[in-house]
């Protein structure tokens, strides 16, 4: 179980560990803001297990940083919403693929701003061109999703469909 943290302004800083949660709720650092439905039992009491919680103190060191979501393939996916870039068409984790918008045999690489959810057709239809050789448009230009994009879905579906974090997400402080 995991419980997402917010800072003294409500804005979503990272995802901890409930254990974490729990800790820095006994020492009065954060409050509660939503609870899962259920409980944690100590030797003398029980705990609501928390789902959200929210900092006293602002933390400024929390800075949101881009560029902490990992690039992945699921992740181009989740950030383009499981649409084809260049027809829009509806798609899923069975028939979603990586487009290389330069492709790779041409010294495209992979990450955030090369690649992009993409349909079977369009993907054979581009084949081994750039957009230019191709006359194919982009629906949007690709970038790397901000850390509070992520959360905030995060927040919003928390039990869902999760984004993958890097390590260095880990709760460090305060
Ligand atoms: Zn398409």
């Amino acid at each position: 179980m995991k419980t997402l943290v917010l800072n003294a302004g409500y804005e979503p800083v990272r995802v901890v560990s409930w254990q974490k949660a729990m800790i820095l709720l006994l020492t009065e650092k954060a409050e509660l803001v939503k609870a899962y439905d259920r409980l944690v039992r100590s030797a003398r009491t029980s705990y609501s297990l928390p789902q959200i919680i929210k900092l006293k103190r602002y933390i400024k060191s929390f800075a949101l940083a881009a560029g902490a979501v990992t690039y992945s393939r699921h992740n181009v996916f989740k950030r383009d919403k499981f649409h084809c870039q260049y027809c829009n068409k509806k798609l899923s984790d069975k028939t979603a693929t990586i487009d290389h918008i330069v492709p790779k045999s041409k010294g495209g690489q992979d990450n955030w701003d090369n690649t992009v959810c993409c349909c079977v057709f369009c993907n054979s239809r581009k084949g081994n061109r750039t957009p230019e050789e191709s006359q194919m448009l982009l629906i949007r230009t690709p970038r790397r999703p901000l850390l509070r994009v992520a959360l905030a879905e995060l927040l919003a579906e928390f039990n869902g469909d999760e984004w993958e974090f890097e390590e260095d997400l880990k709760y460090t402080g305060p």
